[in-house]
């Protein structure tokens, strides 16, 4: 065989892989959307057999043969061309399939279901001595998955790696220990808000009104109601984005969130569809971009001066109700100032953890001690503390690093953006939305997976990880609304 039938064999096998992925992430889709309860053991069953075809597809001996023939076909091409992209990243992604067997991941994904299960009977009874076992397990099992990839260094590495290709744990401490010095001393001072939020009703038409305005379009998206909101997308012509029942101004932020992640994913070049290339390049890149719409557009006074018309509410007060910051123990309700710390305090608990320098019988003492030390606040029981998140039962360590490059990541990007765009303010004051949109397709979106996290970065802000764009942002925001 020559170059190019070998490399068309190496797609062809790659899509009917990537059919079985996108089957399986739509029957999640459904069961997050749609599947009535009594649906779920079986669904487990369908998710799971479609996981490991996929897997077994795609380690197949024949890839690893097609990977290693071609490589002087990449080599004679441009590292940014689509076909050596796609030969290099799908080796890389190769290689770390193959190393840990399939047992030890079906052994992780059953300790998850029985780690979420425990997570939530301890929940129920405000009690994080129950969940201790349960984490001992996915910690020992976590420890067996970093031994297969372990390659010397710093054993985070392995799991910093599974969502940020490229990326250390030196590399995010890097970004990390600035901010916390940054932020604390701002976060701790933080007086209560004053005066009432503002309340802006307004059902789900309203949303969908938002989002057909930022461009949105049903031809190829649809929106959707979840408990937890979420965007997912099975082709360029197919993407999912849900947000909250109940409408009102938490559901137009969450969906703005979300419609930043499925632009992203629209906005993937089509020549990449059905590649594992075809998608965002890493789980902070993609924050990057749902954080960009959320806080940096959503929350700016031009938008927000434009949404108020929508909504027929005032401006001003809308700009401050969408600015309130205010210190909390639950992650998911904090605001985007405190944020990051909720994040900082995850990255070393888990390091601690991995390293076995925290035992998971002390895990609530030490969280406890970091909100009180970072947030300045008494965590008043396991439920609003150590058992808030689900990421950790599940199994999923080493995931959370990736909100806060993504937070620190989406300023440098909007920095970079307004910079080539000096209409920008007018634009989104006018709910005009084109410009932007087209300049993130082409600085961010039409790369897909091609290149690294941080190759992702600096083709789009022309800069590494600098937390310094965000703690500006910040303390400006903070005194404008002081
Ligand atoms: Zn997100």
């Amino acid at each position: 065989m020559t170059d190019e039938p070998r490399f068309a064999e190496l797609r062809r096998r790659l899509g009917e892989v990537e059919d079985l992925r996108k089957a399986r992430q739509l029957l999640q889709w459904d069961l997050e959307t749609m599947m009535p309860p009594a649906g779920a053991d079986v669904r487990a069953e369908q998710l799971g057999t479609l996981a490991r075809l996929a897997h077994e597809l795609f380690v197949a001996d024949e890839v690893g043969t097609l990977l290693e023939e071609l490589r002087p076909y990449e080599e004679s091409l441009p590292y940014d061309s689509d076909e050596a992209s796609l030969v290099r990243v799908t080796r890389r992604d190769y290689e770390r399939a193959h190393r840990v067997p399939a047992e030890l991941r079906a052994e992780i994904v059953r300790a998850g279901a029985h780690g979420i299960k425990a997570w939530q009977e301890a929940r129920a009874a405000n009690d994080y001595a129950r969940f201790g076992p349960a984490l001992e397990r996915n910690l020992e099992l976590q420890g067996r998955y970093v031994d297969c990839l372990d390659d010397g260094g710093d054993r985070y590495d392995v799991l910093v790696a599974e969502h940020e290709p490229g990326l250390t744990t030196v590399d995010v401490e890097r970004v990390f220990e600035p901010l916390k010095a940054g932020l604390v001393p701002l976060v701790t001072g933080l007086e209560p808000p004053t005066g009432d939020a503002l309340e802006a009703d307004g059902g789900p038409e309203v949303v969908r009104g938002v989002l057909r305005r930022l461009g949105f379009d049903g031809e190829w998206g649809r929106v959707d109601h979840s408990v937890h909101p979420f965007a997912s997308s099975f082709g360029h012509g197919d993407v999912r984005l849900t947000t909250y029942a109940d409408g009102g101004l938490r559901a137009v932020y969450a969906a703005l969130h979300e419609f930043g992640h499925g632009l992203y994913e629209r906005g993937v070049s089509p020549a990449l569809e059905r590649t594992p290339v075809g998608e965002g390049a890493s789980s902070a890149v993609h924050e990057s971009q749902s954080l960009l719409w959320e806080n940096l557009v959503g929350r700016s006074a031009p938008f927000a001066g434009w949404l108020a018309g929508v909504l027929a509410v005032d401006a001003d007060a809308l700009y401050r109700t969408v600015n309130r910051v205010e210190r909390s123990l639950i992650r998911v309700d904090a605001d985007p100032i405190t944020y990051s710390l909720h994040i900082v305090f995850r990255f070393e608990l888990e390091r601690e953890l991995l390293a076995g320098s925290l035992a998971a019988a002390d895990l609530r003492d030490a969280w406890n001690e970091r909100v009180a030390g970072y947030l300045g606040l008494d965590v008043p029981d396991d439920r609003r503390g150590v058992l808030q998140d689900i990421h950790w039962a599940d199994g999923l360590m080493g995931y959370f690093p990736s909100y806060a490059l993504g937070h620190v990541a989406s300023v440098q990007i909007w920095e970079r953006a307004r910079a080539d765009l000096p209409g920008l303010d007018e634009d989104l004051g006018r709910g005009e939305f084109a410009p932007l949109v087209d300049w993130l397709r082409e600085h961010v979106h039409r790369h897909g997976r091609k290149f690294t996290t941080l190759e992702t970065l600096e083709r789009a802000a022309g800069a590494p990880f600098d937390p310094e764009p965000l703690l500006a942002h910040v303390r400006a925001k903070l005194e404008e609304t002081a």
